[in-house]
């Protein structure tokens, strides 16, 4: 595996490496949802370049970026083993000129779920994934649902801008309670570990109620919100929405919803949602 910190360098790598290459953009702290999408890249395409970027654009003022867990030297092993060609870790630096005028915005599938509470994350969002695809020239890139929206978001960028880059999405891993994983969850105290289950618990009965014919979105949402209200603690609902899964609009009937959802545990922000279909 190649290390490369400068965009010349990743140019320079890039460019030997022979047949299509995947693309695995991450924000480190790596566990097994971003070594799984590494898998699915490998899977269709013979290389593999995996960048590690906390992207400061992304984050909102009072938002979590100073202490967003950093382990270079661990992630650094597991990309290794997940067969990883070239790893880009670049500064914050060669990535943002300080005089840029040029941002990516996604219209109205940014402004709701999490665009609505976190203003201004989807464009941190789409203008590093575009300039990470202009810099990596990926044939593919994989993403996970976990990040439900955010997928959403990068496919509509990439048809509307005629980006060459396949988007594949790869399922949500969990821990054995049902918790998806995330780098976040390093941060929740042993009480908030406790309670973050019920984030899945709320959402598969919910799922339930959908496969017995529950169609209402209101209750939907009930559901969710009352397994989110009887956990032990501290856990403060951001949003709970059933939303049709294309547009991500209110959901108002038909065989095929989403329930997305943000939760607060304490001071950490969890998201998770899932997909809801016929029985
Ligand atoms: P992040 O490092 O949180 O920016 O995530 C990088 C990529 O990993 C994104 O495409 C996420 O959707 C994906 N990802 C994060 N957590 C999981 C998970 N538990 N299962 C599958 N993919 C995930």
């Amino acid at each position: 595996m190649i290390i490369v910190n400068s965009i010349p360098k990743l140019r320079e790598a890039r460019k030997a490496l022979k047949g299509d290459t995947g693309f695995v953009p991450t924000m480190g702290a790596l566990h097994e949802g971003h070594l799984s999408l590494m898998k699915s890249a490998k899977e269709h395409a013979p290389n593999l370049i995996v960048s590690i970027f906390v992207n400061p654009t992304q984050f909102g003022p009072d938002e979590d970026l100073d202490t967003y867990p950093r382990y270079t030297e661990g992630d650094t092993k597991k990309c290794e083993s997940a067969g990883c060609d070239i790893l880009f870790l670049p500064n914050v630096s060669d990535i943002y000129v300080p005089d840029a005028k040029t941002e990516v915005h996604v219209s109205e599938l940014t402004n709701r779920l999490c665009g609505a509470s976190r203003p201004g994350h989807f464009n941190g969002v789409t203008t590093i994934v575009t300039k990470l695809f202009n810099i990596v020239q990926p044939d593919l890139a994989v993403f996970g649902k976990k990040d439900y929206q955010q997928l959403a978001v990068i496919r509509k960028m990439v048809l509307d801008l005629n980006i060459p880059v396949e988007i594949i999405g790869a399922p949500t891993i969990r821990e054995n309670d049902g918790l998806a994983k995330s780098s976040r969850n390093l941060k929740l105290n042993a009480q908030m570990r406790q309670s973050a289950p019920a984030l899945r618990q709320g959402l598969l009965k919910a799922q339930a109620a959908f496969q017995n014919g529950q169609r209402s979105k209101e209750e939907l949402e009930r559901i969710v919100a009352e397994v989110i209200d009887d956990a032990k603690a501290g856990l403060r609902s951001d949003y709970i929405s059933c939303v049709d899964p294309k547009s991500l609009e209110a959901y108002e009937g038909g065989e095929e919803a989403l329930i997305a959802i943000a939760i607060f545990a304490g001071d950490v922000r969890l998201i998770d949602n899932i997909e809801l279909h016929k029985a």
